[in-house]
Order: structure tokens, then sequence, then C-alpha cells
């Protein structure tokens, strides 16, 4: 929910400007965002909304940050041309936050986009193999995401910024009602009930666990909705559920896989006070909130493309391959230092990744401690590792799990995007894969693919993308710095920012829109 500000005539997101500040304008009020992520294009698309000049500084040549779209040539048709393929993938190699994309680049990119969705060059809009059907086997190019997304049904800030920009969210999302199946050991599945029902005629029906820990599961969701899914003192996830006398069965089936998969940190580091934000906003809400919803876009053009196109609309700058080397802070302002030039504002949201958020603020001694609060977060990595089979390979649902196995989801990208033939399979979290080269993981997932539901075809090629730092490690207590700064004219946005959510697209948009509104408090107050 957007954060409501206290002082009168406030514009917010999503509503018309307070009349007195339309009419005087905003006077003086400039605002530069660092980072194109999807929190620094949500804090712009809140700025340019109510008429604020902003300029977004994007040091990649393309938006989205941890949740882009990279565009590969095809290796089949490389291999056709016998050009040297490309399947070793360079961002996979790097700390995973930035990868090769956060270099300085010698020429920015200034994006102004024409007021229709304009698609990378190449590329057709609406698939992100760049076609019809059969695209990833035979087209030149395709687009892959950084690491396959989910989003919830319970994001409501990101699926309305989305149709803010111009998104229609029943066309870009294959939309699933929740259902989490792990491959011949647990199925649980809602019915279309009202809430809360649909969640306990869910869990007392959930397959694969006994009469016995089903009604453990479902006393569990009833004591945290008495207490409100509030706990007087954070402990582990792992702790919480052994202390609701969850089974480890119970646990390992349904309870680390759910954890896994909204924290990226396994139960035992996982703060259980986050694990139930999450449970409180997408099991406990409405029918809705709990539904999956798997993009068909790629993720850059999901949002960000389109928010640069909106920003754009609404008089604003969007630049990509233009990183901020330094922040200037003075008495009436701020300058960002680019390698292109110097530019002024009256206030900056800083909107970069964590690691790029802390060099940038250590050099301003103000901004030292929150530089190191922001040193101190611990991350963990999500590997995904793409399987491209031939056009007729499916699975027999589009998201499916694997119990004790390298690969713990599986997407069949055909299914959700038109991507036939091509398996997303995403390892979230630490574990023992770090340890493997990409070649031997790939041909590790395609073996428990061909033992766990008998496909025989091989793959054609395969892709690892090692996102290293994925997210911040969604560990009991962790100290996240808040939106506003010792300056009173640098804001900070960013998943890992202070909030209810773990790193997700959601945390990253509600804080751009928070940051935002820091800005407009700011100025107001100054007024
Ligand atoms: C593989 C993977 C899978 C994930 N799966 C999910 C999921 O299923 N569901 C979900 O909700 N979330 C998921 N997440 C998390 C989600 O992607 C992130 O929480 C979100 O994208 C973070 O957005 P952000 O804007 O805060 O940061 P970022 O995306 O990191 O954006 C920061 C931007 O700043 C730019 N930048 C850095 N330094 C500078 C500089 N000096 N000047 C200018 N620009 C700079 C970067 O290039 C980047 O574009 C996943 C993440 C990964 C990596």
């Amino acid at each position: 929910m957007v954060e409501k500000l206290t002082p009168p005539n406030l514009p917010f997101s999503g509503e018309e400007p307070a009349p007195s500040l339309r009419r005087e304008g905003w006077g003086g009020l400039r605002v530069g965002v660092i980072g194109g992520g999807y929190a620094g294009m949500a804090a712009a698309v809140t700025l340019a909304e109510q008429g604020i000049p902003v300029t977004v500084f994007e040091s990649a040549k393309q938006l989205g940050g941890r949740a882009r779209g990279v565009r590969i040539p095809n290796p089949i048709r490389q291999k056709e041309q016998h050009a040297p393929p490309s399947i070793q993938f360079s961002d996979g190699t790097t700390d995973g936050t930035t990868s090769h994309l956060t270099k300085p680049h010698k020429t920015r990119q200034v994006i102004g986009y024409s007021h229709s969705t304009k698609p990378a060059s190449g590329q057709v809009a609406g698939y992100p193999g760049g076609g019809k059907g059969d695209r990833p086997l035979s087209g030149d190019y395709l687009t892959l995401d950084n690491g396959q997304h989910i989003l919830l049904g319970c994001y409501r800030n990101t699926l309305k910024l989305i149709a803010q920009v111009g998104g229609n969210i029943e066309q870009d999302f294959l939309r699933l009602p929740l259902q989490l199946t792990l491959h011949d050991r647990f199925e649980l599945k809602a019915p279309h009930l009202p809430a809360p029902l649909h969640l306990l005629v869910a869990l007392l029906a959930a397959q694969g666990l006994s009469f016995a820990e089903r009604l453990q599961a479902a006393r569990f969701m009833l004591a945290m909705r008495k207490l409100k899914f509030k706990l007087a003192r954070d402990v582990s996830a792992l702790a919480l559920l052994r202390a609701h006398g969850q089974s480890e069965d119970l646990i390992r089936l349904m309870w680390e896989p759910i954890c896994i998969s909204a924290l990226n940190t396994p139960t035992h580091k996982a703060s259980a006070q986050v694990l139930l934000n999450v449970l409180r906003d997408s099991l406990n809400g409405r029918f809705a909130d709990s539904e999956m919803l798997l993009p068909r876009l790629d993720f850059s053009a999901l949002f960000p493309d389109r928010a640069a196109q909106y920003v754009t609309r609404h008089g604003g700058t969007v630049l990509a391959s233009c990183g901020v080397d330094a922040i200037i802070p003075h008495d009436d302002g701020v300058e960002l230092i680019t390698a292109q030039g110097t530019q002024h504002f009256s206030h900056i949201v800083c909107a970069a990744a964590p690691a790029n958020t802390a060099r940038l603020f250590r050099a301003i001694p103000a901004l030292v401690p929150v530089a190191a609060q922001i040193d101190a977060i611990p991350y963990q990595p999500i590997y995904t590792v793409y399987l491209q089979y031939p056009a007729h390979v499916t699975l027999p649902q589009p998201m499916l799990g694997f119990e004790r196995c390298i690969a713990q989801w599986l997407f069949d990208k055909g299914r959700i995007a038109k991507q036939r033939g091509l398996i997303a399979a995403v390892i979230s979290a630490e574990g023992l894969h770090q340890e493997w080269d990409h070649e031997q993981l790939g041909e590790k997932v395609a073996q428990e693919l061909r033992e766990q539901l008998g496909i025989a075809d091989t793959p054609l090629w395969h892709k690892v993308i090692a996102e290293k730092r994925a997210t911040f490690s969604c560990s009991v207590n962790l100290s996240r710095p808040i939106h506003t700064t010792p300056l009173a004219n640098v804001m900070l946005a960013g998943d890992f920012s202070a909030g209810d959510y773990p790193a997700t697209l959601e945390g990253a948009i509600l804080s751009g829109i928070r940051a935002a509104n820091e800005v407009i408090h700011a100025h107001v107050c100054k007024r």
C-alpha cells in the first residue's frame, strides 16, 4: 500500500497533485534518480506523474537491473552459421547484481521512446523469444530473463504501476491459482473459495502429508492469524515452525519451499517476521492475493521500459549507459557526476543496488554510517538454468517443483511465454550447486529432468545465469536503511531498504514510491 505522508495537500502516487501545488508549480524541485531498476523507475514514475522534473541515470545499456531481459544471439542459429557459440554467459560469472552492464559506456543513451511500445530492435513485442511460437529455435536473437521471477496477486503496488505505465495485467501475465506441486511428492492447491476458506481447504486437502500434518499446518496459520502475523520478537523461520509443532516433513515439503521462494533464504537463517509478512499478505488475504503471476514479457519490457516512456511523456529524461560516479551534496542541492558531465538537482533518490549505493555514499562523510549499514547486509544467490529442448518438450504444468534435487522449481517457458521447448530451472539461496561449474550444473539439471519426468530428449543448448548477489539474505532482525538519510535532499530506495517485504519486486517498487514521496514531503515542508 502506498505510504501516506502527514502534511496536508500532499500528493500521493496515483492521485492528482493538490490544487495549490498544481497552480504554483514545483518551484525549484528537480530530482535525479540513480538506477533504472524497478525501485528507481517506480520513484521516477511517482515524481513524473505529479509533473515534477526528473532525470534517471542508469549505468547499464538497458533498464531493469536485477529484473531485466537479456538479449543474446540464438545459439542454434550461431551453430548453423558456424559462428563461435556464446553459450557461456558472461553475466553469470560476475558478482551478479550488476554484471557487465554496469561497466561505464562511452556514450550515453537517451531513452526517448515514441508513445507506442517500442520493442528492442529485432524483437517482437509480447514474446521474449522475439516472435511467434518457435522463435527460440529459429530467430537470430532471443531474450531470456536474468532470472525467472514470480509475482504474487498481493503485489498491489507493482501491478498498479505496471498498469499505470501502459501494461495490461491480464495480457502480460499467466495467472495461476495458488498451487505448489513437488513432482510425485506433494501438492497444495487452493480451490476457488472465499478467503480464508480457500487456504484452509487447500491445507487440509494437501497431498503428500499425513492428516496430522495437514492439521498442524492449518493450526499454524490460524495461530498466526490470531497473532495478526506479528511476533513479539523475531526468530528464525525454522524456530517458529518447530515451536508450533510443524513436523520435519511438513517443513521440508511445504514451508521450506515457500520460505526459499519468498525470502531466498533458508529457514534456519530466514526472519520469521518477514515470512509472516508475506504469508499475511498472500495466503491470508483474498483468493486473488494468493494467485501466482508469471510474466509473458521479459522483465525490462514488463515495467522499466514502459516506465521510461511514461517518464519521457511527462517531461522527464531517462539516460541509459550513464552511470553516476559521484554524489556531491551542496547547501542548495546535489550534483551528480557522470562520465558525460555534471548535473545539478534539488534532490536525489539513490536507487542503485546495495553495493553500488554503499560505494557512492562512502565518499560523503554524512552518509558513511548508512554505507556501513549497507555493507553489513549479507547476500544470497539465485541460479537460473535455461535448457532449450526441441519445441515439443513440455512440462506437465507451467510451474513444477522437485524434491531433494538441485533444481528447485521448473518453469515451462513454452506454456508461459510461447518460448517453446525452453525450460527455466531455478535454484534459489546458497547451496552445494555454487561449487559446480556451469557446464556441470546444466548437465545435472538435464539429468534430473530425465530421471524425474522421463524427458528423453537432449537439450539443444543450456545456459546458466548465476546472480551471486541476487538478493539480501533476509535474516533475523536484519538492520535495513530507511528512505531518508542524514542529508535532507538525498533519499534512498531499493529492495534492501527498510520495509515489510523481503527482496522482491514489490519491495523495490514500494521503496521507490516511498523515496519519491519523501522528496515531495521534504520540498513541501521547506516551502
Ligand atoms: C535471479 C533473480 C530472481 C528473482 N526472483 C524474484 C521473484 O521471483 N519475485 C520477486 O518479487 N523478486 C525476485 N527477485 C528480486 C528482484 O529482482 C529484486 O528485488 C528487484 O529487481 C530489485 O530492484 P532494485 O531496483 O531495488 O535494484 P536493482 O534491480 O539492482 O536496480 C539497481 C539499478 O541501478 C543501476 N546502477 C548501479 N549503480 C549505478 C550507478 N552508479 N549509476 C547509475 N545506475 C546504477 C544498476 O545497473 C541497476 O539497474 C529476483 C532477483 C534475481 C536476481
